[in-house]
């Protein structure tokens, strides 16, 4: 009988595609001092409401050959695979340092090579609870799954350097949370993001004042992360430049696109510079710089115009971590390198959103000042203003300054007040430089940079009600694939 169950499951375990991948013991092989071994919880339900067909590929699959049962029995019943790795880390949570944390709802479920060759992880999220749990549930609300699942597909369409969802599987509790009407649905999500390494990770073992481990998860973070950094002399202060860089990178694109990820404790900030786990966040309404998503931040500190500020802060706070490794004269220099950064790409993106690739430094600037200060004087939607400018596009505005946005909503209301007309005349003359054929570049970068659908909360509660009432998934499912298909 015995040998029967044994023989069945090797041969699910052989026919499930998730695994039999290619898993790396990448974070296991450092040894148990960065993670504990823990096991998922057991749920009364599995139902797989949400797959990523689209990562599917990155992984070497095609989603045809994957069955929804497969997705079930690796990422709800964590059927067939081990060790789930509980990884621990400490971090700065409001300012205030803690010492508590670690993953108290999530486990590293794998480390697997995609065809891309680039090493990524399956996280969970709302697995149960780990050493870490502290007077948590372990879980995960099934609203909290689905506003994970729209904020990376959203941000990753806009071109933010983001994690995705791989799965959200139901899960069958009942939990009861301050923040959402209780009891609530549950549900296991999985994250396929480049690592789950945090700046909180080497905090704590700076905490523990064990530099040997801090060196030695340096070299891992440079082995898979910066490889091309392995065999350079000063590979430690290189890699703190380019983490500078790559942050300054990344919260340049959450600017540009209006999003306020509202909770950049320095755990919930990657060592890779890549944007993940989204809670409460939210994307700005309209350009209101001390606009605040999380209930709990009470005096804003991570606002949407602190967040510059505040992730520079959170790199400098690493600096500490860091110390007895790379040299803080050398990271003081790195930093330098967020600034930079952060300075262009949003220079870039915020030239995109306006149609343009490069324009002169003066012109930018000149350009970029006349409409944040339009955006910020009138009560408009700062995305609606961006996704009318694509929709109406049209090359007469070259011609006749007059006839910008005119066929807008934005242009009919706001059209004769001097701020509109300050912009636009500035608009109009970087147009004039432009021949009829760029013209069309210009509407189709418009196009690109300026999705017609963003996940405003109205839209987020707008599929989530048809959940709740009637347990209908038609528009969660309608609004993702809008968002990945439009271009
Ligand atoms: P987060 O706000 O999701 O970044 O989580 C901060 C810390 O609280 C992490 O250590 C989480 O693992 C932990 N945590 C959050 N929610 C729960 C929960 N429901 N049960 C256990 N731990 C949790
Ligand atoms: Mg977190």
């Amino acid at each position: 009988m015995t040998l029967v169950q044994t023989t069945h499951n090797a041969n699910n375990n052989l026919s499930n595609p998730f695994l039999s991948l290619n898993y790396e013991p990448a974070i296991e092989s450092l040894g148990d001092d960065y993670y504990d071994e823990v096991a998922a919880a057991e749920f009364p339900q599995h139902i797989l409401r949400w797959r990523n067909d689209a990562l599917l590929p990155t992984l070497g699959l095609a989603p045809q050959t994957v069955t929804d049962e497969h997705f079930i029995q690796a990422f709800g019943k964590f059927e067939e695979r081990q060790p789930f790795l509980a990884l621990r880390y400490h971090g700065y949570q409001f300012g205030e340092y803690n010492p508590m944390l670690g993953d108290g709802r999530g486990f590293l479920y794998g480390q697997v090579r995609g065809v891309d060759n680039r090493l990524y992880d399956f996280g969970t999220k709302g697995s149960g609870r780990t050493p870490y749990s502290r007077g948590g549930d372990g879980m995960l609300t099934l609203k909290g799954g689905v506003r994970e699942v729209l904020a990376a597909e959203m941000l990753h369409r806009m071109g933010v350097n983001t994690s995705r969802c791989l799965s959200v599987v139901e899960t069958g509790m009942s939990l009861w949370r301050g923040d959402e009407p209780s009891p609530t649905r549950s549900c296991v999500m999985i994250r396929m993001s480049q690592s789950h390494i945090r700046f909180g990770t080497f905090e704590r073992l700076k905490y523990f004042q064990r530099p040997d481990l801090t060196q030695r998860l340096l070299d891992h973070v440079i082995e898979h992360y910066y490889p091309h950094l392995q065999g350079e002399e000063d590979r430690y202060a290189l890699f703190y430049a380019e983490l500078a860089g790559r942050v300054g990178k990344l919260v340049a694109q959450w600017m540009a696109v209006g999003f306020c990820h509202a909770v950049l404790n320095t755990d919930n900030m990657s060592i890779t510079g890549e944007s993940f786990d989204y809670g409460p966040y939210a994307f700005i309404p309209n350009y209101e710089p001390y606009f605040t998503a999380a209930y709990f931040d009470y005096y804003g500190r991570y606002c949407y115009t602190h967040q510059p500020g505040i992730c520079r802060y959170n790199l400098e706070l690493l600096q500490k971590a860091l110390k007895d490794v790379i040299p803080l004269g050398d990271m003081e220099v790195g930093l330098k390198s967020f600034d930079r950064e952060y300075r262009k790409e949003y220079r870039r993106l915020m030239l995109l959103k306006l149609g343009f690739e490069e324009l002169e430094i003066s012109q930018t600037e000149e350009l970029l000042k006349s409409t944040l200060a339009f955006l910020k004087h009138y009560p408009i939607s700062y995305h609606h203003f961006f996704a009318d400018l694509a929709d109406t596009f049209s090359s007469k505005w070259r011609d006749d300054a007059s006839t910008i946005l005119r066929e807008s909503e934005i242009g009919k209301s706001l059209g004769s007040t001097e701020l509109f007309f300050n912009w636009s005349g500035i608009y109009h003359q970087v147009l004039t430089n432009f021949s009829t054929d760029e013209l069309e570049n210009v509407a189709k970068n418009l196009k690109q940079s300026n999705p017609k659908t963003v996940i405003l909360k109205p839209v987020i509660e707008s599929v989530w009600e048809p959940i709740v009432q009637e347990d209908n998934w038609q528009p969660f499912d309608d609004l993702v694939k809008e968002i990945q298909l439009s271009q």
